[in-house]
C-alpha cells in the first residue's frame, strides 16, 4: 500500500487539512507513515503567518529532497505559503512535484496521481458555491477524545498585519447539516470533546440571509448525545453579539473557557490594525461574557512593536493585560508579512529591539498574571476529564477542565476518558497539580 507522510506547520487550520488529506488519500488506500524514508508520497503544509514557519519549511525540505535520490518519490508543498508564493516555489526546488493551496486540500487524491507524470500547480480561490468542505474524519483522529470540526474557510476581514486572507481567500461557511454529520461520525469513534474551527467563527452563516448564526450552531451542536464539552476558535471581539453571550448563560456544555485575540490594548494602534473595536467595546464583550459565565477564562493574542505603536501605547497593552486577566496568550513581536497592509506603516517602523523588548516584558507579567490566577485555585475541586498519562511523571495523569486548564494528579491509565473531581494543591504559570478526590 502506498504510503505518505504529512509534515504540518502552523495553526490548528493546517492540523485539520493534513487530517482531510490522511482521510482522503486514505480512501484511495494510502496509508499514513510517521518514517520519511519510507514514504512514497511527502506532503509539506506550511503557514506563512511569519518569517519563521517558512524558515522551517527550507530546512525541512533539506530533509526531503535527497531522499529522491534513486527511488520514486512525489514531494508536495501544501497549505499558505504554496497559497503566497506558488510557482516561485518550483524555481526555488526544482525537484518538487506539487503546489497547492488550501482551496485545493479536496482535490489531493487527484492531484497526486497527476503528478507522478507531471508538475502540478493550483492555487486558484474556488467561488464560495463551488467550495467543498471534506466531511472526512482523520483516521489519525480514531480513540482520541476531543477533535476539532471545521465550519468555516477564510476570512473576510482585513486586519492590516494579517495574511490569512491572501492564503485562505473570502470567508464560506459550512452548510449547518455537514457539521452536524461530522460531528455525530466523530462522537460515534469515542470524541466526547468538539472544538468547532474557523478564523473568524463568530461570523459564521452572516453573509447569507436566513443561514444558521454561529449561536444558532453552538446550541444545535451542543444537544447532540455524548458532547461533553463544546469549544470553538478563532473568535473576533467584533463579532460577538448578545446571542453569543447568551450561549454562555444557557448552555452548560459550552466550555467556560474563550480565546479571544485582542493584539493590542491601544486605540490607536487597533485603528491601524482595521480591527474595528476599541479596547472600551472589548473590555465590555469581556464583561458581559462574564456575567453570563463567572468562571470563564480567558486567552489572547497580542502584538508588540507594530508600527507607530509608543511606549504609551504598549502601557495600555499592559494595562489590559490586568484588566481582562488573561490566564494564556500567544504573543509575538510585529512581524511584516508580504502583501500585507501594514507594510505601508513602515515609515513608523518600532526597532526590533524596542519590540522584543516589550514582549519579553509582557511575557513575563502574562506569565506571573498566570501564577496568581492558578494559585487562587489551590483548595478549590475541579471536574477534570483525563486524557492520558502524564508526558513526564511516572504514576500520575492528565487531563483538562472546562476553563481549559491543564490538571496533573496522581492516577493511573484505566480512568483515561474518565470524568473525575480533583483538589488543587498547587498552580504553576501553565499547569495545575492536584490530588483524586
Ligand atoms: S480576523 Fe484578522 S487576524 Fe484573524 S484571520 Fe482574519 S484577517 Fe487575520
Amino acid at each position: 500500500m502506498p504510503r505518505v507522510y504529512i509534515k504540518t506547520f502552523g495553526c490548528q487550520m493546517n492540523e485539520d487539512d493534513s487530517g482531510k488529506m490522511r482521510a482522503l488519500l486514505g480512501k484511495d488506500g494510502f496509508v499514513a507513515t510517521e518514517e520519511l524514508q519510507d514514504a512514497d508520497v511527502v506532503l509539506i503544509n506550511t503557514c506563512s503567518v511569519r518569517e519563521k514557519p517558512e524558515q522551517k519549511l527550507h530546512s525541512f525540505l533539506g530533509r526531503v529532497l535527497p531522499q529522491k535520490r534513486g527511488r520514486s518519490l512525489t514531494v508536495g508543498i501544501a497549505g499558505c505559503m504554496a497559497q503566497v508564493e506558488g510557482e516561485a516555489l518550483y524555481k526555488k526546488y526544482p525537484k518538487v512535484d506539487l503546489v497547492f493551496g488550501p482551496d485545493a486540500v479536496h482535490r489531493i487524491a487527484d492531484m497526486v496521481e497527476a503528478a507522478k507524470t507531471r508538475r502540478v500547480l493550483d492555487t486558484e480561490f474556488l467561488d464560495a458555491a463551488d467550495y467543498t468542505f471534506s466531511s472526512d474524519v482523520d483516521p489519525e483522529s480514531a480513540g482520541q477524545l476531543a477533535a476539532f470540526v471545521t465550519i468555516q474557510k477564510g476570512c473576510d476581514n482585513k486586519c492590516t498585519f494579517c495574511i490569512v486572507p491572501a492564503t485562505r481567500g473570502d470567508e464560506v461557511s459550512r452548510p449547518l447539516g455537514e457539521v452536524l454529520g461530522e460531528v455525530r461520525a466523530l462522537v460515534a469513534r469515542g470524541v466526547r470533546e468538539v472544538t468547532l474551527l474557523g478564523q473568524n467563527v463568530n461570523s459564521y452563516g452572516l453573509k447569507s440571509p436566513g443561514h444558521p448564526t454561529f449561536a444558532d450552531l453552538l446550541r444545535v451542536v451542543h444537544e447532540v448525545p455524548g458532547v461533553e464539552v463544546l469549544r470553538y476558535t478563532t473568535s473576533h471581539p467584533r463579532d460577538i453579539g448578545d446571542d453569543v453571550v447568551a450561549c454562555y448563560r444557557d448552555l452548560p456544555r459550552l466550555a467556560s473557557h474563550l480565546h479571544l485575540p485582542v493584539q493590542s490594548g491601544s486605540n490607536a494602534v487597533l485603528r491601524r490594525m482595521k480591527r474595528f473595536y476599541t479596547r472600551e467595546r472589548y473590555l465590555e464583550v469581556v464583561a458581559a461574557l462574564r456575567a453570563a459565565r463567572p468562571d470563564l477564562v480567558l486567552t489572547t493574542d497580542v502584538i508588540t512593536g507594530f508600527p507607530g505603536e509608543t511606549d504609551a501605547d504598549f502601557d495600555q497593552t499592559m494595562l489590559l493585560l490586568e484588566e481582562a486577566r488573561f490566564q494564556a496568550s500567544f504573543s509575538f513581536a510585529y512581524n511584516p508579512r508580504p502583501g500585507t497592509p501594514a507594510l505601508r506603516l513602515l515609515d513608523d517602523a518600532v526597532p526590533a529591539e524596542v519590540a522584543q523588548a516589550r514582549l519579553e516584558r509582557f511575557q513575563a507579567r502574562q506569565r506571573e498574571v498566570a501564577l496568581e490566577e492558578h494559585t487562587r485555585l489551590v483548595g478549590t475541586v475541579q471536574r477534570v476529564l483525563v486524557e492520558g498519562p502524564s508526558a513526564h511523571d511516572e504514576g500520575v495523569v492528565c487531563g483538562r477542565t472546562s476553563t481549559f486548564k491543564t490538571v496533573n494528579f496522581p492516577g493511573d491509565p484505566s480512568c483515561v476518558g474518565e470524568w473525575v473531581q480533583v483538589r488543587v494543591t498547587r498552580g504553576f504559570a501553565n499547569t495545575l497539580r492536584g490530588e483524586r478526590v
